[in-house]
């Protein structure tokens, strides 16, 4: 018996040797790589070695065998790219490989901004991680949407009993997960919500360690104050605040980005963690009605907005307001500067510009005309649009601030289908080709904090944003000298170029130009969730 035992072990000792043997000591084994490793400092030369999700080592030279091994041949190695604004719920159910971000080198995805979430937050979580997606993926809780719950649609003040119901989806929205509050103080119903309101509810989400993040009230004539609210916010509701994609619209507004820049600039001298993010285009995207419409006129849902077109002097009233905001704001003073992206009800209207509508409605293309073509376009059940009115000066001020992060507030396309705004395509790397290499506004170590470490630092993820030891291997390999965006606006559906390998959670999900089979993506859940 006692030499039967002795036989066995000696058996298992040979197969446990065998196995060291053939075992090699990494997943993964990145060489040559022109290190830029998120924080900013100087990009280094390095080998990478991975084992499962994360970074097992860095160093100047890794012999050791791996199971994989890429030759970086000094193109450039950073952490993928983190985008805090996305609306990828738009897609990422008939697309889980969101292939138009992860081409890009992106490997995590936040939703849930403009005010807007899904909610209860938790079902949707559940569903999307039985998905099995490619990147990781995570949530905002929107104040527009909790409000819309409780109180609906209506422009009026919310009474105490109601704001403490949203106080409660708030506390469960973290409870769940959520990485903070968004607001669309834009939109219906945020634009009813007086500032107050939204201080409540951010406390709630501060005391719970997330963050504030808002499309602001006002991007056009009112940008100035604003910025000045969402500073309020933070400050009052005691927790770190974000402009989300700023920008200045409407040319007689441009340049005052250097005032709102200032107003952050202050905030964050005087103690008030006040940082922005951006996209970089010089054109917006929203629906028709919200952007070329007055708020007043959206209240109480689609029959409300019906009844108030059908009323011919409203409708007049309303054709004035609509020409103003053609002339002063989104439709950047000239109806081809409006271009719509998806109509449900006619298809071939995809892509084609507003000025061009009107006349093939037989009407000459005035601004009057055009006014009265979006308010048909309303009445036809609306299009998504896409808005050439931002100035480049105040883009490029934007993204040399310290406190800018990169976000592409886009979303997941199906390839081929509509004519979305080219963000959701080209936002990374438009940044890194245009605005790093060809335009040298900022620099490739700059641009990749934008994108990794800074975002991922905003919203409390420590094992992300940054190549280290120990972090998890969400990783982007590129070559500076080619990566480029070729999305356009009349011809979005281009993935990017100049992006060689994808990693996410050590995995592999994009190389030689195509995705590869693996559904590495996470769900990532915020400070205050309860497991
Ligand atoms: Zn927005």
């Amino acid at each position: 018996m006692a030499r039967k035992v002795g036989v066995l072990t000696l058996a298992i000792a040979a197969v446990v040797v065998a196995l060291g043997a053939q075992t090699p000591a990494y997943d993964v084994l990145i060489r040559n790589a022109r290190i830029v490793d998120g924080t900013g400092s100087p990009w280094y030369r390095g080998d990478l070695a991975l084992r499962g999700d994360s970074i097992a080592q860095i160093a100047p030279r890794i012999e050791a065998a791996a199971g994989r091994v890429i030759d970086a041949r000094g193109h450039v190695v950073s952490p993928g790219f983190i985008d805090l604004h996305t609306h990828a719920r738009r897609g990422i159910f008939d697309v889980p490989t969101a292939d138009n971000y992860v081409r890009q080198g992106v490997t995590t995805l936040i939703e849930g901004p403009d005010g807007s979430s899904p909610l209860p937050i938790k079902p949707f979580l559940d569903r999307l991680g039985a998905t099995h997606i490619t990147p990781n993926f995570g949530l905002f809780v929107g104040q527009g949407t909790v409000r819309d719950q409780v109180i609906g649609s209506v422009n009026r003040k919310a009474t105490p009993e109601e704001i403490e119901k949203m106080k409660g989806l708030v506390r469960q929205g973290m409870l769940d997960g959520a990485f903070g509050l968004s607001s669309g103080l834009f939109y219906v119903p945020g634009t009813f919500t007086p500032t107050a309101e939204v201080i409540e509810l951010a406390k709630v989400a501060g005391a719970m360690g997330g963050i504030y993040i808002s499309h602001m009230r006002d991007e056009a004539s009112g940008v100035v104050q604003s910025v000045r609210e969402t500073i309020e916010i933070g400050e009052k509701g005691g927790l770190p605040t974000q402009v989300t994609h700023h920008k200045i619209i409407g040319k007689g507004n441009w340049g005052k980005s250097v005032d709102t820049l200032r107003l952050i600039d202050e905030a964050r001298a005087r103690g008030v963690d006040a940082t922005i993010d951006q996209y970089p285009y010089t054109a917006s995207s929203t629906g028709i009605q919200a952007a070329l419409m007055p708020a007043y006129a959206l209240e109480g849902g689609r029959q409300e907005i019906l009844k108030r077109l059908q009323n011919p002097s409203m409708r007049s009233e309303l054709r004035k307001e609509t020409m103003r905001l053609i002339m002063e704001e989104r439709g950047g003073g000239d109806p081809q500067n409006v271009q719509l992206a998806r109509c449900e009800w006619d298809h071939s209207l995809d892509g084609k510009r507003l000025g061009d509508v009107t006349k093939g409605r037989g009407l000459e293309p005035t601004i009057e005309n055009a006014a009265e073509t979006a308010l048909w376009i309303v009445d036809k059940g609306g299009c998504s649009g896409i808005f050439h009115a931002i100035g480049e000066d105040d883009l490029q001020r934007i993204l040399r601030h310290p406190a800018t992060m990169i976000g592409s507030d886009g979303e997941v396309p199906i390839f081929g289908v509509a004519n979305p705004h080219p963000r959701s395509y080209g936002t990374f790397v438009r940044v890194l080709g245009r605005y790093v290499r060809d335009l040298k506004v900022i620099t490739l170590e700059d641009a990749v904090r934008k994108m990794s470490a800074y975002p991922a630092q905003r919203i409390g993820l420590v094992d992300r944003g940054v190549l280290r030891a120990g972090m998890k291997a969400d990783i982007a390999i590129f070559d500076p000298d080619t990566i480029r965006d070729l999305a356009t606006f009349e011809n979005p559906h281009q993935y990017a170029e100049g992006v060689d390998y994808v990693l996410v959670n050590g995995q592999i999900a994009f190389e030689g130009g195509k995705m590869t089979a693996a559904r590495p993506g996470r769900i990532l859940y915020g400070p205050s969730h309860a497991r």
